[in-house]
């Protein structure tokens, strides 16, 4: 995939690449008619009660040459262009009839979504949200939460906050992804309605072994709790990470340590059965004030 700043030398190479893009985004608009998306399900757990207490949904690309793609083969394809938004949209329809489809089953889940930037700046995101939200008027909007990249309002922080807020009125809330990795501004901690804050599985990587990590992990927790927001750490992957988590007095987590993303099918079986380890139901968490 050529990087957004590359030189193009020659105009041949230059009208290949964009021949190219031209090609990519066909293939994925019939993809997209044909079916071959799909989401996995990925939870989000108390690691001392073991409540899970929801779900992030993740798409992926079923190609029937190339087998399952990832989001990073395909979504930067479509970064900025109009089925950004459309692929988008699908995968809020998809998740409210989950959610509805869950709900009957006696699974009662909030469940997220990753809006892109662009998407979120569209002028009718709202409007068309509130469309999407009638379409299943078996689910209360708030079991539907939106992860934004802190990006997402640096274009215009004012618009963004509008957004936002709009949202909430509706019940749908936010969370701020991959927090820590962007400019993690104050000013956008107190302006942006998010009800949750998800730290970059980056820092809960490294915490271990990394001062600076750890220090930055605590800062975060700290902003966290002076803002009254809730903290989803992302990126848990071993037994480790949660009780040091824990110690931080950080209890949301998501990780391949308690599941790696699944088909939607698989979710209430593994909701009933999952059990935290018991060294994180032993491990006190220090409140933070
Ligand atoms: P994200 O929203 O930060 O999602 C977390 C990513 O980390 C997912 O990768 C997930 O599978 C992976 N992950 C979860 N636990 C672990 C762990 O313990 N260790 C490691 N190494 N990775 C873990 P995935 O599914 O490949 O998605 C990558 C990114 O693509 C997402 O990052 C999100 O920014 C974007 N994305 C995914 N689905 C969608 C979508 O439906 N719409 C949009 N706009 N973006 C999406
Ligand atoms: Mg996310
Ligand atoms: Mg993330
Ligand atoms: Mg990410």
């Amino acid at each position: 995939l050529a990087g957004k700043n590359h030189y193009h030398l020659f105009d041949a190479e230059q009208d290949r690449s964009v021949r190219g893009r031209h090609e990519s985004l066909a293939r994925i608009r019939q993809g997209l008619a044909d079916g071959e998306f799909t989401l996995r399900f990925q939870p989000k757990v108390h690691l001392r009660n073991g409540v899970v207490v929801g779900a992030e949904a993740l798409i992926r690309w079923q190609h029937p040459e190339r087998g399952l793609l990832l989001p990073a083969l395909f979504l930067p394809l479509i970064e900025a262009h109009p089925l950004d938004a459309e692929l988008g949209e699908w995968v809020i329809d998809q998740v409210l009839g989950q959610i509805g489809r869950w709900r009957a089953i006696g699974l009662d889940l909030p469940v997220s979504v990753n809006v892109s930037a662009y998407h979120l700046q569209r002028p009718d995101f709202v409007e068309r949200l509130r469309t999407l939200l009638a379409r299943h008027p078996e689910v209360p909007a708030d079991r539907l939460v939106l992860e934004v990249l802190e990006s997402s309002a640096l274009v215009d922080l004012a618009q963004a906050a509008r957004v936002l807020d709009t949202c909430r009125e509706i019940g749908v809330s936010f969370a701020l992804d991959d927090f820590g990795t962007g400019y993690s501004s104050l000013t956008y901690l107190k302006r942006l309605a998010v009800a949750q804050i998800k730290i970059d599985q980056s820092f809960v990587r490294d915490m271990l072994d990394d001062p600076e990590d750890l220090a930055i992990l605590e800062g975060i927790l700290g902003l966290a709790s002076a803002f009254r927001r809730l903290v989803v750490a992302e990126g848990v992957e071993t037994v480790e990470h949660g009780i040091m988590l824990l110690q931080l007095g950080c209890e949301i987590a998501q990780g391949y340590g308690i599941a790696r993303p699944m088909p939607a099918a698989d979710l209430p079986a593994w909701s009933a059965d999952w059990r935290p380890d018991p060294i994180w139901s032993a491990t006190a968490t220090l409140a933070h004030s």
